[in-house]
């Protein structure tokens, strides 16, 4: 078998660890849906299993997994023509999480910017699932055999750390069992930037809520946090180039050309010299246009938890299909002996 050989398949994931963001959306969610009509077999799944890696409280983990879900559908993904599940349900994540425990390096581990940036200075205190996040990661991917993983800018390595497993793992058992999958990163904003500081990520985690624009914020709230967004004292600048060093304005004009679907370049033609005074009421303007049918979609889906959970149960099930029989074949190429 070569690489060539595997059929092509989507998978991604997001955590249920908060609010999606407008981060989430532009990066990830919209990608999703791109995807899902483009006529390849996508696999989306809510990463409760990740989002344990930092604290949960039970009940907000369950409402924000039914939240998630939600908003997986209410941005346009189909639960009949995409599997749409939550991770815990299908336990072959958590199974091939550990065999692939027992492939990854030290090493390799050490080197995720991820694990750094989220245990801080007190990373002893950090648990030993957020350090082994990344290769739960991998096997998330790697036990649908998927190809392609559309993820924002920031999960880049943790989509090559998959690929080191899959490349170690084949070539440790002299098989060509896993194809490597490759990272998806497309559209303007790849990196959508805290509103508060133009250097750090937009974060559904993130503990200040004016950070990030939530996909469940009202109108109002979306104009004040805009409003409020850090910004420099310059005007905007009349090329793309005049945003370098200026991160909170190139953060901006980033988000203002993913949500009208325009370049940076033709952003910038339409508001050189122009103040954030002006600027900022115009974004404010787009985003609400373009997330509040989806707030009201998910606000209608939230009135019925139970179709939420079907939902989550039938793909469950669909994805469980796929993910066993890789499983198990993984299990074989190993030597574990299996008689049930
Ligand atoms: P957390 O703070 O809990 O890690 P998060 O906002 O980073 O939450 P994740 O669930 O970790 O969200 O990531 C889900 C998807 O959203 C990934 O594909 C990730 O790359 C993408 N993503 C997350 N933040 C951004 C962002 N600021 N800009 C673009 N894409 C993003
Ligand atoms: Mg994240």
């Amino acid at each position: 078998m070569t690489e060539q050989s595997f059929k092509h398949r989507v998978f991604s994931g997001i955590q249920p660890s908060g609010n999606l963001t407008l981060g989430n959306y532009l990066g990830a969610v919209k990608r999703f849906v791109e995807m899902q009509d483009s006529g390849i077999e996508t696999i989306y799944c809510v990463v409760d299993l990740h989002a344990i890696t930092v604290w949960q409280d039970p009940e907000k983990l369950r409402h924000a997994t039914r939240e998630l879900a939600a908003a997986y559908i209410a941005c346009g993904l189909d639960p009949t023509r995409s599997i749409l599940f939550n991770q815990s349900q299908v336990s072959a994540h958590a199974e091939l999480g550990w065999l692939f425990n027992c492939v990854a390096r030290l090493g390799w581990m050490n080197r995720m910017t991820q694990f750094k940036d989220k245990a801080g200075k007190n990373a002893e205190k950090a648990s030993l699932g957020l350090y082994a996040y990344p290769s739960l990661m991998a096997a998330d991917i790697l036990t649908y055999q998927a190809t392609h993983v559309p993820v924002g800018e920031d999960q880049k390595q943790h989509v090559e750390l998959a690929r080191d497993i899959a490349g170690k793992f084949n070539h440790d058992y002299g098989t060509e069992y896993f194809p490597l999958p490759e990272p998806i990163i497309e559209g303007a904003a790849t990196r959508v930037m805290s509103l508060r500081d133009g250097t750090k990520k937009m974060s559904k985690s993130d503990p200040s809520d004016l950070s990030r624009i939530n996909l469940t914020d009202d109108a109002d709230t979306i104009a004040k946090k805009i409003k409020k967004a850090k910004t420099d004292p310059e005007p905007l600048p009349d090329s793309v180039d005049g945003l370098d060093g200026r991160p909170e304005a190139k953060n901006l004009v980033s988000i203002y050309a993913a949500l009208s679907g325009k370049s940076k370049a033709d952003v910038i033609a339409e508001f050189a010299g122009q103040q954030f005074g002006a600027f900022k009421p115009a974004l404010a303007d787009l985003a609400v246009a373009e997330l509040s049918p989806i707030t009201a979609r998910m606000s209608d889906l939230m009135a019925d938890p139970a179709e939420i959970d079907r939902i989550l149960g039938d793909g469950a099930d669909r994805a469980a299909a796929l993910a066993e029989p890789v499983l198990a074949g993984a299990k074989d190429v190993m030597g574990f002996v299996r008689s049930r």
